[in-house]
């Protein structure tokens, strides 16, 4: 892991067919990892691909698999060997922003902006780095990656 934004670090691989294009001597970006490249490419899309929207709740399919329960959105497909435990209406009542803690919650009608593959971002974030295309969030100049709660 490199301790300066400009050291060099090695990538090393047995199997360089995996990454083709990676080329020795070239200096690529680094990505920490709390993010991930769907990160960067969500920011470096354009604009047009986020819709502006209030968060409102949705409904929430539960289910268990391998003793484990999960969710999901009411009409997604079940994974293979779920158990269906049922749809709550209103259970999916918050979204946490993509790049930032920012949390979407329904009860404040909280506006983000969300992108076809489902993933929002909050207001901060769409004027910080979408609108600009910056992807400075990943090198750790302004946002903070999300944090998980305990
Ligand atoms: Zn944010």
């Amino acid at each position: 892991m490199p301790s300066m934004s400009a050291a060099p670090v090695g990538f090393l691989t047995h199997e360089a067919e995996y990454a083709p294009e990676l080329k020795a001597g070239v200096c690529y970006p680094w990505l920490d990892g709390q993010w991930k490249p769907y990160h960067v490419k969500m920011i470096l899309a354009p604009t047009e691909r986020w819709q502006r929207r209030d968060f409102s709740a949705s409904p929430v399919r539960y289910f268990v698999l391998g003793g484990v329960t999960g969710w999901q959105p009411a009409n997604a497909e079940l994974p293979r060997g779920a158990t269906d435990l049922g749809v709550r209406p209103g259970d999916w009542n918050h979204e946490r922003c993509e790049l930032c803690p920012e949390q979407l919650e329904a009860s404040r009608s909280s506006e983000g902006f969300i992108d076809p593959d489902g993933r929002w971002i909050c207001a901060h974030c769409y004027d910080n780095y979408a609108v600009r295309s910056d992807i400075s969030f990943a090198v750790g100049d302004d946002a903070t990656p999300r944090q998980q709660k305990p």
